[in-house]
């Protein structure tokens, strides 16, 4: 039966309430609290029983026939929860908002949270070193906001992207965004791809929220950015009714400082995870992770996502690993301090909006008892850090809470004794209670003579004597006592005494548990009033921690300081692909990256599986490492500042779905080309080998002039193209290195060795060889091949570069006028107008 076939008049009252709670939440889950059990009744219990293959039963409601019902324990609900939003759906948590012990009729009952793939704080499968990111979008026609928290952490940034959809989508994908929340007149085609290529969730929502939580906005003077967190804020608070009292001041990033890298880079330089199996083991932040917290786990990765661009900035973090690495003892204390501290940060998520419990307040005391040191090491390390030290909490919290508490705040064992004076008294009423308790088993046994008697409690009945059945006949019922229960064995019974007694405990034992938990919940509110400066403390920790793993890294795989020069020169000696380094079976083969002010590409040839990819993506990892303030490995590194980061490396999945691979392949190239200014750095693998061998050529020729006349900037270029090596005799600014491979008795070896020069083989067919193709297929290739090459030989077409005219450019004067043609001023909105404005301005880039 359907929830829409129902007729509400024949509904029971409970399912009256249901149905109205229901009607405010169709699109989530409504975990609708009864007793003890969450149930979900019609169209979510058929989903959840589904989902979670749980049984699907039926309740009568009223009506004539029974309605699909599907019920979770309340104190095992967390993990099924878990699993439905890790499917993308949405949860509601409906509660009993009044305690039925002391409620006539029907007790009150609402929704208290909505949880989402995108706000969830204490799950357990939220990874730790990782963000866990919300974003709302708002599209202002020549741009796009973004604003994204993590709910867990309280941060919260802001950031202005270019009005195209690649632009935006890197971001969200950069970010990991697990779920975005767009205007309801959003663009469609972005919903789509983001929905069924990339399994975000998309919500809308268009209202905003006035006149609370001001504090995270209200230094900003740009109202954009103002009503682009108002509408996130509504969303969360109004809908998912999020506490968000911890959220921190916005944090308005400006993309212009820091190194551009799209996603294709962040995927194709595997710095996050590998392309293959995406994994984190073997990328980048997997060699260079040597954090002890989680909160420097996720700064490392916020720095190696966003590489500085100012000189000074990136000095100042090499000389802090310098001045770690010198101090290496300090360092370790340093560590082994940190080792000790829990993430912070998402504990003060927790004080605000989780289930905080006496656990997390351990964890939050033990973090705080190693401040005192780790301000010591920063002193003496000259460190430009402040740290509060949190004297009079960690105090508060070592004189209140108990070493081992349960992990529910409602049984009590939270509260050390000393703490509360009344409390120290019940204790002291339950035990001599329990201890007179004890007491009875031998007084009873002396009295009866029964050795084996027992007295024992269980929550039925209480306290008991267990009388064995051989044994019943010495109880005489001069004694007074009362049988309550027969076992098969044995015989239960209680006494007047033992039932006072147990008055007594049980009683103290009430109390106990009730001001346990009104002595906890002042703690939590102690914590709450300081959640903004632990989150302080937490910022600083998890920076030294990220300077910490830094040093420890660069000693680990020998890196060396960069140098960070003016020129536009690069000297690299002796540098290496890091991760291919330390993983790959075989002895890393050092190379030279040396690129001249005047010299802005290299054009590297040599065959498959020789090197090529890796001396190029070891180039761009060294520029990334170099600006987010890491050591490099190298003997020597002198390299500039760079602007973006371009990659065409290998295949690529693609952001537009249904493009062909070579059409992807010149999108990612028409980025680069577009965009790429002088300080920009292109690696282009291969480019154009998607298409006919002539046309794939022409085109890659094309490019490189393009580069080298128009951008200038520096780029590493390889290919199989040995036609493309005579470019150097046009352009100067072009140089040909080769990767060696040496050829004896027709097999190949790999050298690895780049050089100056190009090399004029493929070797594709020894490559297969080694592939173990079939030997008169390989005989065959041979044959063919120097029909091919002497055929060629006859007329190879010599191209120079005069020949080539730059058709590209007129086409751009072309669109101009056409756009001015179109114009008609008289009618055109402001908006339109800056629209056009945009669009030519992208036009003279080009
Ligand atoms: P290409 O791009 O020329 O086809 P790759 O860069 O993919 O070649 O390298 C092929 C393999 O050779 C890599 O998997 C790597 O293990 C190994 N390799 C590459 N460069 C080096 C080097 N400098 N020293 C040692 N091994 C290397």
């Amino acid at each position: 039966m359907k929830r829409s076939e129902v007729n509400r008049e024949e509904l029971s009252p409970m399912m009256l309430q249901y149905f109205s709670i229901k009607d405010r939440y169709m699109e989530e889950l409504l975990f609708f609290r009864l007793g003890d059990f969450y149930e979900l009744f019609f169209e979510d219990a058929e989903v959840t029983s589904r989902e979670l293959e749980l049984t699907l039963t039926g309740k009568n409601a009223g009506l004539k026939e029974r309605i699909p019902m599907c019920g979770v324990p309340h104190h095992s609900a967390k993990s099924y929860i878990e699993k439905l939003i890790n499917k993308g759906y949405k949860v509601a948590i409906c509660e009993q908002l009044e305690d039925p012990r002391f409620t006539k009729g029907m007790v009150k009952r609402d929704v208290i949270e909505v949880i989402t793939k995108g706000t969830m704080v204490d799950l357990e499968f939220l990874n730790e070193r990782d963000f866990n990111y919300i974003g709302g979008i708002i599209d202002y026609n020549y741009a796009y906001l973004l604003t994204y928290v993590d709910i867990s952490t309280g941060e919260v940034n802001s950031v202005m992207i270019n009005h195209n959809n690649d632009s935006l989508l890197n971001e969200i994908l950069n970010l990991n965004l697990k779920e975005v929340i767009v205007k309801n007149d959003f663009s469609l085609e972005i919903i789509n791809i983001l929905k069924n290529s990339y399994n975000i969730n998309i919500s809308i929502n268009d209202e905003i929220l006035e006149d609370e939580y001001t504090s995270i906005y209200e230094d900003v003077e740009d109202e954009r950015i103002v009503y682009g967190i108002k509408n996130l804020l509504y969303y969360l608070h109004v809908k998912e009714l999020k506490d968000l009292s911890h959220l921190s001041k916005v944090n308005i990033l400006k993309r212009d400082d820091y190194l551009e890298m799209d996603v294709h880079t962040i995927r194709n330089l595997e710095l996050i995870e590998t392309l293959r199996l995406k994994e984190r083991r073997f990328s980048l932040i997997w060699l260079l992770d040597k954090t002890k917290t989680a909160m420097g786990a996720r700064t490392l990765k916020t720095w190696l996502m966003n590489p500085l661009k100012d000189k000074t900035e990136i000095n100042k973090r090499y000389d802090y690993i310098e001045t770690l690495n010198n101090n290496f003892l300090l360092r370790e204390e340093m560590r082994n301090d940190l080792y000790e501290v829990y993430d912070l940060e998402r504990l003060c998520g927790k004080i605000i909006c989780g289930s905080l419990n006496a656990r997390d307040v351990l964890q939050i005391k033990n973090s705080l008892k190693v401040l005192p040191d780790i301000a010591r090491i920063i002193d003496e390390l000259k460190f430009d850090f402040k740290i509060e030290l949190h004297r009079e909490l960690f105090d508060l919290l070592e004189k209140a809470i108990y070493e081992e508490p349960p992990i529910s705040v409602k049984e009590g064992y939270l509260i050390k004794p000393g703490y509360n004076q009344e409390l120290d008294e019940l204790k002291e009423i339950r035990s001599g209670g329990k201890e007179f308790i004890s007491s009875i088993e031998s007084i009873e046994r002396e009295k009866t003579g029964i050795q084996n008697l027992k007295v024992g409690f269980n929550k039925v009945f209480g306290y008991y004597i267990e009388v064995t059945k051989g044994q019943i006949d010495k109880i005489d019922p001069s004694l007074g006592w009362e049988r309550r229960q027969t076992l098969t064995g044995a015989e239960r019974f209680i006494t007047p005494e033992l039932k006072e007694k147990e008055a007594l405990v049980l009683n103290a034992e009430e109390k106990i548990i009730d001001i346990e938990y009104n002595l906890f919940s002042e703690i939590r509110d102690i914590l709450r009033k300081n959640v903004f400066a632990l989150k302080e403390t937490a910022k600083v920790l998890s920076e030294i921690d990220v300077f910490a793993s830094l040093s420890i890294a660069s000693e680990e795989y020998h890196l060396i300081r960069p140098k960070i020069t003016d020129d536009r020169s690069i000297s690299i000696i002796e540098g290496s692909h890091p991760v291919v380094q330390e993983v790959s079976q075989n002895t890393y083969i050092k190379n030279d990256i040396i690129m001249d002010e005047d010299t802005t590409t290299l054009l590297i040839t040599g065959p498959n599986m020789s090197g090529k990819s890796t001396y190029m993506r070891q180039l761009a990892i060294t520029v990334i490492l170099a600006q987010m303030g890491s050591f490099v490995p190298a003997e020597s590194c002198a390299m500039p500042i760079f602007d973006r980061i371009f990659t065409r490396i290998g295949a690529s999945d693609d952001l537009v779905s249904g493009e062909s691979t070579f059409m992807v392949e010149m999108l990612e190239a028409k980025n680069a080309l577009v965009n790429a200014t002088e300080n920009s750095l292109i690696l282009f693998d291969e480019l154009g080998r998607g298409t006919a061998t002539y046309d794939g050529m022409s085109l890659a020729r094309a490019i490189l002039e393009y580069i080298s006349k128009n951008i200038k900037c520096k780029t590493l270029f390889s290919t199989h193209y040995h036609e493309l090596t005579d470019l150097d005799k046009d352009y100067p600014d072009i140089k040909n290195v080769h990767v060696e491979a040496v050829e004896e008795n027709g097999s190949i070896t790999f050298l690895h060795k780049v050089s100056a020069g190009a090399v004029d083989k493929s070797y594709g067919i020894h490559v297969a060889a080694l592939a173990g193709m079939p030997e008169s297929l390989l005989k065959r290739a041979s044959e063919i091949l120097s029909v091919y090459e002497s055929e060629s030989k006859k007329d190879t077409p010599s191209i120079h570069a005069e020949q080539i005219s730059f058709a590209l450019e007129e086409e751009h004067k072309d669109e101009v006028k056409e756009m001015l043609k179109e114009i008609n001023p008289l009618n055109t909105t402001p908006l339109e107008a800056l629209n056009i404005l945009y669009k030519l301005k992208e036009i003279s880039r080009k």
